[in-house]
């Protein structure tokens, strides 16, 4: 195949990277046994990072970015997809050291997909992406631990993100009391039309950091980290959970051990990208069953292709609301 179609390409400079918008052909994709015609991606604040240079998401050169993508297989020498398979593909490195979902086609390890969920279209999938992928991975963390809407209050930090607003609409479909922490006060009603019971601003969780703080929650989904993570922790009751995914706020934890040695608190590490096939397939069969979707209608904000750097720039300032998805032209 030689045909040509637009992508962006990152490419490596003596100052650090560059991205450019530019067109390519199959010649330029890297290794893999199926070709996927790539219909929908979307913007996860790690394609914030990568398209910007601003952390070193990227580490092989030149890259296409974009960490999830779907569409259908174009061909295929894997023995579970064959061509005209709907497949949606959530990072195992894909837009940081092999090339993603930023382009009109991709290339992978056919070990590395997933069989679109029966219901989901390519723009759906792309706004569930990695973001939601791991909301679902965080509930689940959660449910295992034991927690049922009868264990009490949940709490969602960065609730009108992309991870938190998935996790706030699931938690509250299943029966949960959530209370979303936001630092915009201007996203209230689209929280609490996402099903929160309730707002509280996300300065709540700034302050010095206790050992141990008035049992508030029964459980949380952390995106931020550091002194919010720190806090949370604090305030969890008896022998509740938290599940932590992110660093939006910090990669430091400035906690104490007493939640866990008096409380019984237990700390679950969230990770989507090396999660394995069974895991994923499974988050993405309860997505598909436990994930309202006129709720997920509500988060979308869809930019053109050209948008991308600018959408890239707006999420890593906190500017963007719940999940971005991008039509990828042929
Ligand atoms: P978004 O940018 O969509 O959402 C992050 C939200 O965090 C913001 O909208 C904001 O919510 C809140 N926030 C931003 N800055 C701070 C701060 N200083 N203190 C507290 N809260 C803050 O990103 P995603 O939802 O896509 O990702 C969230 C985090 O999860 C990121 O750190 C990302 O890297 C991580 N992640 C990890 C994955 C994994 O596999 N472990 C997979 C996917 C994401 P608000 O405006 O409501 O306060």
């Amino acid at each position: 195949m030689t045909d040509t179609f637009p992508a962006y390409l990152i490419s490596k400079t003596e100052s650090g990277q560059a991205t450019e918008l530019t067109n390519i052909t199959s010649d330029d994709l890297m290794d893999g046994d199926v070709t996927v015609k790539v219909e929908y991606s979307t913007l996860n604040y790690k394609d914030g990072l990568a398209m910007t240079g601003k952390a070193p998401v990227v580490r092989r050169f030149p890259l296409v970015p974009g960490i999830d993508f779907a569409g259908s297989v174009v061909s295929s020498d894997h023995p579970r997809f064959k061509q005209g398979d709907r497949v949606v593909l959530n990072g195992f490195g894909v837009g940081e050291v092999h090339s993603g979902g930023y382009a009109g086609m991709a290339r992978v390890k056919g070990d590395w997909l997933v069989a679109l969920p029966k219901g989901f279209s390519a723009r759906q999938a792309m706004a569930v992406g990695t973001a939601g992928y791991t909301a679902m991975l965080c509930v689940m963390a959660l449910e295992q631990h034991g927690l049922t809407p009868d264990s009490g209050e949940l709490l969602v930090t960065g609730a009108a993100g992309g991870v938190g607003s998935v996790a706030v609409s699931l938690l509250s479909r299943l029966g949960f009391q959530v209370t979303g922490s936001s630092g915009r006060a201007s996203q209230r009603d689209y929280l609490i039309g996402l099903g929160a019971h309730e707002v509280i601003d996300r300065s709540e969780f700034n302050g010095k950091v206790r050992p141990l703080a008035k049992e508030r929650w029964a459980g949380a989904v952390d995106v931020a980290g550091g002194n919010t993570l720190a806090n949370v922790l604090s305030q969890i009751r008896y022998g509740g959970a938290v599940a932590a995914c992110g660093l939006a706020e910090s990669m430091d934890l400035p906690a104490s051990v007493a939640p866990f040695i008096l409380r019984g608190v237990t700390l679950y590490g969230i990770d989507s990208v090396m999660a394995s096939i069974e895991k994923r397939q499974q988050a993405w069969d309860r997505l598909a069953t436990d994930l309202d979707l006129d709720q997920l209608e509500k988060m979308i904000v869809e930019v053109p292709f050209e948008e991308l750097p600018a959408a890239a720039q707006a999420i890593l300032e906190g500017k963007v609301r719940g999940r971005t998805v991008v039509k990828i032209p042929s």
